[in-house]
C-alpha cells in the first residue's frame, strides 16, 4: 500500500459535467489549484455509460463548461431534428470533455486529475488499479456527484423479469435489434423515448412495440428551446412561462397554465402527466412515439 499526501485549494470529486464546469470557472475566474477524482477513466460522468444512440436532449449551444463551445451550431437537415441545432452524440461529449481536461485544465498546471480513483470521504481516496491511496490536504472540497445520475446500464432491473423473456439496457439495442420478434420498453422519460425513436426509426413495426410507463411525463418542444437564429421565441417563451409560473397558485394551476400556454406536449392528450424531468422531443418524433401503445 502507498500512501501519499496531495494538497490543493479544492478538492472536486466527480468530473461529470458539474464537476467540469465548476473546475472551468475556477480556471477562468480565479488563481485556485484543483484536485479532481472520478472512478471514471475519463471525464464525462454517466456519458461514458450511455446507450451508443443517445444524443443530448438540447441543442449542443446549451450544454459544457463556459470556455469551451460544444458543436458547431449546425441545423439537422435530416432526420427527425430537421430544422433545429444540433445534438451532440455520447462520443462528442466524452471527446469534449476530453480536450477541456487535457489542453486547459492539465496543460494550466493548476489541476492534478485522478481519474478510476475512488472517493471515499473525508479528503480520502484511492485508486481502483493499483495500491495508491491518498490524502488530501485542501480548503474546500466539492461534492459534484450531488446528482446521483444512474442510467440503466449501471444497475439491474428494478422489477422482477419474467422467466424466458430476455431485459437489457437500451446500450445493447443496436447488437440484438432485429433478434426478438416484440419489444418492450419500460419508463416514460428521455431513455425510453430514444429507446422507442431507435426501433421505429430501424424500421421496427410500431405493433410489435409495447410501452409500459407507471407515469406519464410532461415534454417540452424542442423548437422552443434554440439558440442564435430562434433565439428571440426561446427567451420570449421563457418570460412568458415564467409570468404563468408567478401567477400560478398550486402546482397544477402551474402545469395547466404552462400547457395552455402551449409550452408543454404530452404523448397522450387524455392522460394528465405526473412527471416532469424537462426532456425534449420535436413535434416529429412525437407523431412517431404516438404510433406505439
Ligand atoms: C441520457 C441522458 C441525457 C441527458 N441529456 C441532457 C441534455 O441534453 N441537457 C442537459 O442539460 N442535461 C441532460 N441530462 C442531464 C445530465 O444528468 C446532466 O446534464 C449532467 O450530465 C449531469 O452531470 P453530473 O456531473 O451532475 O453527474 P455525472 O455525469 O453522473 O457525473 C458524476 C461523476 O462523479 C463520479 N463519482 C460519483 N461518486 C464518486 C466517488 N465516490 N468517487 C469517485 N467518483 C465518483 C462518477 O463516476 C461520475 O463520473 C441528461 C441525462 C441523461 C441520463
Amino acid at each position: 500500500m502507498h500512501g501519499k499526501t496531495l494538497e490543493a485549494d479544492y478538492l472536486v470529486i466527480g468530473s461529470g459535467a458539474m464537476g467540469m464546469a465548476f473546475t472551468d470557472t475556477l480556471m477562468t475566474e480565479t488563481e485556485a489549484t484543483v484536485i479532481m477524482v472520478d472512478r471514471h477513466h475519463q471525464p464525462g460522468g454517466h456519458w461514458n455509460d450511455a446507450y451508443s444512440h443517445v444524443r443530448l436532449h438540447q441543442p449542443s449551444a446549451f450544454y459544457g463548461v463556459n470556455s469551451k463551445k460544444l458543436g458547431s451550431d449546425t441545423l439537422d437537415t435530416t432526420g427527425w431534428n430537421q430544422g433545429l441545432y444540433e445534438l451532440a452524440t455520447d462520443s462528442e461529449v466524452c471527446a469534449y470533455v476530453d480536450q477541456v481536461m487535457q489542453r486547459q485544465f492539465l496543460a494550466s498546471g493548476r489541476v492534478q486529475y485522478f481519474p478510476m480513483c475512488e472517493y471515499t470521504g473525508d479528503r480520502q481516496f484511492h485508486s481502483l488499479v493499483s495500491d495508491d491511496q491518498f490524502s488530501v490536504v485542501a480548503d474546500k472540497v466539492v461534492d459534484a456527484t450531488y446528482m446521483k445520475v444512474t442510467v440503466p446500464s449501471m444497475r439491474a432491473p428494478a422489477y422482477e423479469v419474467a422467466q424466458g423473456a430476455t431485459c437489457l439496457p437500451p446500450n445493447a439495442l443496436p447488437r440484438v435489434a432485429g433478434q426478438y420478434d416484440r419489444y418492450v420498453i419500460v419508463g416514460a422519460g428521455k431513455t425510453g423515448v430514444d429507446a422507442c425513436l431507435f426501433l421505429l426509426k430501424n424500421g421496427v413495426d410500431p405493433d410489435n412495440i409495447a410501452w409500459v410507463m407507471p407515469r406519464d411525463s410532461w415534454i417540452l418542444d424542442r423548437a422552443n428551446i434554440q439558440p442564435l437564429k430562434f433565439q428571440q421565441q426561446t427567451i420570449g417563451g421563457f418570460a412568458q412561462e415564467m409570468e404563468v409560473i408567478a401567477q400560478a397558485e398550486s402546482l397544477d394551476d402551474l402545469f395547466d397554465g404552462v400547457n395552455a400556454s402551449g409550452r408543454l406536449l404530452r404523448l397522450d392528450e387524455n392522460v394528465r402527466p405526473t412527471m416532469y424531468r424537462c426532456s425534449t422531443v420535436t413535434m416529429d418524433e412525437l407523431d412517431q412515439l404516438r404510433r406505439i401503445n
